[in-house]
């Protein structure tokens, strides 16, 4: 055979090995941002420089000047950041039906981290090989699940701690997630199939997850009374399986633990000072939304003491606000305080009434913002969403406009760079993602373009998936997505494996 048929016989191989989903790297499209501020995910304060970038990196920074053929795009009054990543994000299934994702493109996000609370898609490198196939606008990385790989290995049978042998059949599986590319461990302990599950089996998985580099995150086993006991349990399994800890969605969220972030910053501090490496990441909103019932942990919806310790745990039935009641409408966006003024009844009798005719959606205000904002302060707490797409709370599409809008510009609780470097470098490091989450000169040009004065979120608890503003331009691997408003139909993510 001749040199040169041999030749274009390699070019076939080679383009033949390209993993699918690759385009960015034969997109030489070149930009430069011109005149923006720029917050490079570092934390430093912000100034003034250009952002070069072609195909799909970044390949300066600084006073440099467009060169032919670029695109430019004018920054003046805006900041340009790394791409946000949302390292606890629910899209796992959705992304597959909404590829374009524009209620998290909308927010900055150019890569989810999904597979949190312990569920995750099932194998892993299947779902990851998938997602390569039919690539969506937003990178993509994901942990297993312990509830997942618990309900595989125990089936029906999982309301029990588990024997040595399952767990060492549960061990195998998270190994192979590991090796298929998972980020580490997930686990739900304040869930069903997961609560049930003793600290030494998540020590032993976690272990597993250890030898591949991988973080435990974890839905702590209590976010209510015995939240001190949860976090302590969460740093005692990193700490025996030498692993790093990502707790997730931090919060104090009931009346008993208000008012006490100091306590749990003092147990995290404490560790951290020990040698256990223990990050956490928080939701920007003092609510949660769900069904009226979850108020009450011991499932007893019709017995008043119950229902009494549930109403004053979450500081009373004011606190409490029905969204969503078919029997009586007219109750809807009214709290279960002020219906049973109306109605004549205890909040009590009410709650017990609306569970008889077919429950409620409630939107359950069990945060209080000093806690919030004592968290939000720690150099070890990240900004994620524990949304995504469709999500029925307004974090799904506001967490990152809302914590840049609220609680950078109007609170001040943080200054703007090092609320960037919360979305950017801090879970980029968290999970090892090599060349994301800062804007220097060879990093993957994932970037978005912000007003600094108008980026706010507007969605809401009655209307979730409104899309926030003040996002200008969002680019993933150098390709756009989303630009002045809209979603662009490219699909550049990644598929991120550890
Ligand atoms: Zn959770």
């Amino acid at each position: 055979m001749g040199s040169r048929i041999l030749r274009s016989l390699a070019i076939v191989i080679a383009l033949a090995l390209l993993p699918p989903g690759t385009a960015a790297q034969v997109n030489r499209r070149s930009w430069t941002i011109v005149g923006a501020d720029l917050a490079d995910g570092s934390g430093r304060a912000l100034r003034r420089a250009n952002v070069r970038f072609v195909g799909d990196r970044v390949v300066s920074v600084g006073p440099g000047v467009p060169q032919r053929g670029d695109t430019i795009v004018n920054g003046a009054g805006l900041v340009v950041a790394p791409g946000f990543i949302d390292i606890h994000n629910h899209s796992a299934e959705e992304l597959a039906n909404d590829p374009a994702a524009a209620t998290q493109v909308a927010q900055g996000i150019t890569t989810v981290v999904v597979g949190p609370d312990g569920g995750s898609p099932w194998p892993i490198g299947e779902y990851l090989a998938e997602r390569r196939r039919s690539p969506a606008a937003v990178n993509i990385a994901a942990f297993a699940g312990h509830a997942t790989v618990r309900r595989l290995v125990m089936g029906d049978d999982f309301k029990r701690p588990a024997r040595a042998d399952e767990v060492a059949r549960m061990a195998m599986l998270v190994d192979q997630a590991m090796r298929e590319g998972a980020m580490g461990l997930s686990s739900g302990l304040e869930y069903e199939v997961g609560g049930y599950a003793e600290t030494s089996e998540l020590v032993e998985l976690s272990k597993v997850a250890a030898k591949y580099g991988g973080v435990y995150m974890s839905h702590i086993r209590d976010e209510a009374d015995k939240s001190f006991d949860a976090l302590r349990e969460a740093i005692a399994i990193g700490e025996r399986a030498r692993i790093p800890v990502q707790i997730s969605h931090i919060k104090l969220g009931t009346v008993g633990v208000w008012h006490k972030a100091a306590e749990a910053i003092a147990i995290v501090e404490a560790a951290r000072k020990r040698g256990v490496d223990v990050t956490a990441d928080e939701y920007p909103y003092n609510a949660w939304s769900s069904t009226i019932t979850v108020l009450v942990p011991d499932k007893r919806y019709d017995y008043p003491p119950s229902v009494e310790k549930a109403l004053a745990d979450v500081g009373g039935a004011a606190n409490v606000l029905i969204v969503r009641h078919a029997a009586h409408p007219d109750y809807e966006f009214r709290t279960l305080d002020a219906v049973a003024k109306d109605r004549k009844m205890t909040p009590v009798e009410l709650f017990i009434q609306i569970v008889r005719d077919g429950g409620a959606g409630v939107v359950c205000t069990s945060m209080v913002d000093d806690d919030m904002r004592a968290f939000y302060q720690q150099v070890w707490v990240m900004v994620a969403s524990d949304g995504g797409i469709g999500t029925r709370h307004p974090r799904g599409a506001g967490t990152f406009p809302r914590v840049l809008g609220r609680y950078v510009r109007d609170e001040r609780w943080l200054t703007l760079p090092e609320a960037i470097r919360k979305m950017t470098s801090a879970p980029a490091e968290r999970l090892k993602l090599a060349q994301r989450g800062r804007i220097v000169a060879g990093a993957f040009a994932d970037l978005v373009l912000f007003n600094p004065k108008t980026v706010v979120d507007r969605s809401t608890f009655s209307e979730p998936s409104i899309l926030p503003a003040g996002i200008e331009k969002v680019f993933v691997g150098g390709e756009l997505v989303w630009d002045g408003g809209k979603p662009v139909s490219a699909r550049p993510g990644q598929v991120l494996v550890r």
